[in-house]
C-alpha cells in the first residue's frame, strides 16, 4: 500500500514544544460521498496555530491540520457525481452541517450545532492526501497558480464574510486591525468596492504592503478619520476598545478571528453609546465561499504568499506565531 506523508498534532502545546510529528501513514481512501484529494499546495491559518496550542479543545487526538488545501482529485467515492479525477478543487474549514437545525434552515449553516470542521474533527491538508465531502468543496477560479489560491479558503473566505458583517455604506470608510493573510485579502476586495480603507498595523513590514495594495493609510495608531466600519483581524483583545472608540456614529466593528484573547472592559459611552455595534463572526456558509471564489474570478486578487515545503510545517506554524510571515504561509509538498 502507497504511504504518505502527513503532519499530527500529537500533543497540543506551545509551538516551542513542537505538538507536531510528521508520520507516514497509509493513502486515505474515500468513504462514499467523499472525494480523494491529491494536496497541491496547503495554506497554514492561525486556527492550525491554535488548534496545535490547545487554544482549541481537542476535537479529533492526532489530527491533520490544514483547512485550506488545493488539490487535485485523485479517486471518487461511491456515488460522487460532478468531479472528475484531475479537476482542481478547495476544501476548507467547514466540511459538515445537518442541514436539519434552527440555524441550518434559517440559511446560517455556519452556525450548526452539529458541524464539522476540516483540521479539527477531520484530517485536513499538511499531507500529500486528504478525503473531503464532495459536497463542500469549492471550484476554484483560473488566473491563480495553487500557492495563491490557498489561502483565498479561509484567510480569504472569512476575511469575506466579516466584510459582509460589517455592512460597510458605499464609499465607507472600513478600518483594517492587524494585516496579515485574511486582512491583506478583505481590504482589497474593499478597496475594489470603492472604500477608503485606513489600516492599523505596528509593524513597519506590514505597514508598506498596506500602502502598496491602496490602502488609505497605514499606522500603528487611531486611524485618522473616523470609521464607518472596522475588522479586527489581529487576535488581540485589547484592541476590541480602541477599535469602537475609533468609529464613527452608527458604525459597526467585527472580530473575525476564532480565538481572541481577553476583551478589557468597555465604557458604554466611550465605546457602544450612538449605537456602535460589535458583532462576532464565526465560520462561513458554503454561499459566503461561492461568492468569495467569484468575486475572485471578476477581480484579480493579488496574493502574498510564502512558500514551506511541507516538511517545514512545524516552522510555517512557528513563523506565524513570531509574526514573521509575508502574506500567507503555504505548504508546497
Ligand atoms: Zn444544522
Ligand atoms: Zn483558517
Amino acid at each position: 500500500m502507497e504511504t504518505t506523508r502527513a503532519w499530527q498534532v500529537d500533543r497540543p502545546g506551545p509551538i516551542a514544544e513542537q505538538p507536531l510529528r510528521l508520520v507516514t501513514r497509509p493513502r486515505p481512501e474515500p468513504a462514499p460521498g467523499e472525494l480523494l484529494i491529491r494536496v497541491l499546495a496547503s495554506g497554514v491559518c492561525r486556527t492550525d496555530l491554535h488548534v496545535a496550542e490547545g487554544d482549541l479543545p481537542v476535537h479529533r487526538a492526532g489530527v491533520v491540520p490544514g483547512h485550506e488545501v488545493v488539490g487535485e482529485v485523485a479517486a471518487l467515492g461511491g456515488g460522487v457525481t460532478g468531479y472528475a479525477t484531475g479537476d482542481r478543487v478547495g476544501v476548507a474549514w467547514l466540511r459538515h452541517t445537518c442541514g436539519e437545525c434552527v440555524y441550518c434552515r434559517r440559511g446560517a449553516e455556519n452556525l450548526c450545532t452539529r458541524s464539522r470542521y476540516t483540521g479539527w474533527d477531520a484530517d485536513g491538508g499538511y499531507a500529500d492526501y486528504t478525503v473531503a465531502p464532495a459536497d463542500y468543496v469549492y471550484r476554484l477560479p483560473g488566473g491563480y497558480s495553487d500557492a495563491e489560491l490557498a489561502p483565498l479558503l479561509c484567510a480569504g473566505i472569512i476575511g469575506y464574510r466579516a466584510l459582509r458583517r460589517v455592512e460597510l455604506p458605499p464609499g465607507g470608510r472600513l478600518g483594517v486591525y492587524g494585516f496579515g493573510a485574511s486582512a491583506h485579502l478583505a481590504a482589497q476586495v474593499a478597496l475594489a468596492e470603492g472604500a477608503h480603507v485606513p489600516v492599523v498595523t505596528r509593524p513597519p513590514a506590514a505597514q508598506r504592503p498596506a500602502h502598496d495594495l491602496g490602502a488609505t493609510s497605514a499606522g500603528g495608531d487611531r486611524p485618522p478619520e473616523p470609521l464607518d466600519a472596522a475588522i479586527l483581524f489581529a487576535p488581540v483583545g485589547v484592541l476590541v476598545p480602541a477599535a469602537l472608540a475609533a468609529l464613527d456614529r452608527g458604525g459597526t466593528l467585527a472580530v473575525a478571528g476564532i480565538h481572541l484573547t481577553d476583551i478589557p472592559s468597555l465604557n458604554y459611552q466611550d465605546h457602544l453609546f450612538q449605537e456602535r455595534q460589535l458583532r462576532s463572526v464565526t465560520a462561513n456558509t458554503r454561499a459566503d465561499g461561492r461568492d468569495f471564489l467569484a468575486f475572485c474570478a471578476a477581480h484579480r486578487l493579488s496574493v502574498t504568499t510564502t512558500p514551506y515545503p511541507l516538511s517545514s510545517a512545524d516552522q510555517a506554524l512557528a513563523d506565524l506565531a513570531a509574526g514573521r510571515v509575508d502574506g500567507a504561509a503555504v505548504l508546497v509538498p
